[in-house]
């Protein structure tokens, strides 16, 4: 099993390789949006917070579109100037910059006055004097909107799109979403779908970085392994599967 695991973690070593450039979340951006979110780690902050209940592009494009309708993205004087209320009001205007701008409005507002407050106005300070992956996730869960799944998805960003070089990769897991544990149930890799199953495995096939198996297995989970008819055939997976056969009789 251990040759096997190894061998598992090449190949997504050599996936990522491939994939990570039509699916990261800076490839989902227009350059105007991607520069602006390269530029400030304020930006980087807020966007996390934005990616729920909405498509990962929509969250991720909020602070360019904030900060137009601001006229700056001066967390200082956002801080000192607005409330949660006169964001939700900005948030809400025609095209609506999120599904839900109230409680976004109240996340948001609270986090740039954490930053202003706890972090001297740049969120970079919430990783820059201390790159600990594990510290950076605690940090990060003190943010209201931010969960522990949001923020160890927040750190792994910061690795694999930033490139920032964060330590204590290994407590970065696997991020649970529908297409890994579909797949990860399928591969024969989890027996019970569950968090702390699929998060186990992950940790046998990679312990330095298991949240660096998200992207392969997210890909492929939603490229080839569906939920009716995988297209086992193109699936990069295929020599790993172990229920591929069983399953090509069943659907
Ligand atoms: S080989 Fe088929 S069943 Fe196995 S992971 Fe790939 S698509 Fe899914």
């Amino acid at each position: 099993m251990e040759k096997y695991y190894e061998r598992l973690n090449e190949k997504c070593k050599e996936v990522s390789k491939i994939v990570i450039k039509d699916n990261s979340i800076l490839s989902m951006l227009k350059d105007e949006e991607r520069k602006f979110l390269l530029s400030d780690w304020n930006a980087f902050l807020i966007a996390l917070i934005s990616d729920q209940s909405v498509k990962a592009e929509m969250a991720w494009r909020l602070p360019y579109y904030l900060s137009k309708r601001l006229g700056h993205f001066d967390f200082g004087k956002i801080a000192k100037e607005e409330s949660a209320e006169s964001l939700e009001a900005i948030i809400k205007e025609k095209p609506a910059l999120h599904r839900y701008p109230r409680k976004m409005a109240e996340y948001i507002f609270f986090a740039i006055k954490k930053v202003v407050e706890d972090y001297n106005s740049e969120a970079e300070n919430i990783w820059k004097n201390d790159l600990n992956a594990e510290h950076i996730i605690a940090r990060l869960e003190e943010f209201k909107g931010i969960s522990h799944k949001k923020a160890a998805l927040g750190t792994l960003l910061l690795v694999r799109d930033f490139g920032v070089n964060l330590k204590n990769l290994r407590c970065i897991d696997i991020a649970y979403d529908v297409h890994v544990r579909r797949i990860f149930l399928r591969m024969g890799l989890a027996d019970n779908d569950n968090i702390k199953d699929v998060t186990a495995s992950a940790r046998e096939i990679c312990d330095e970085f298991p949240g660096s198996l998200t992207l392969p297995f997210w890909v492929a989970g939603r490229e080839y392994c569906r939920p009716t008819s995988p297209k086992c055939e193109e699936c990069y997976f295929k020599e790993f599967c172990m229920k591929r056969t069983e399953l090509g009789k069943d659907l």
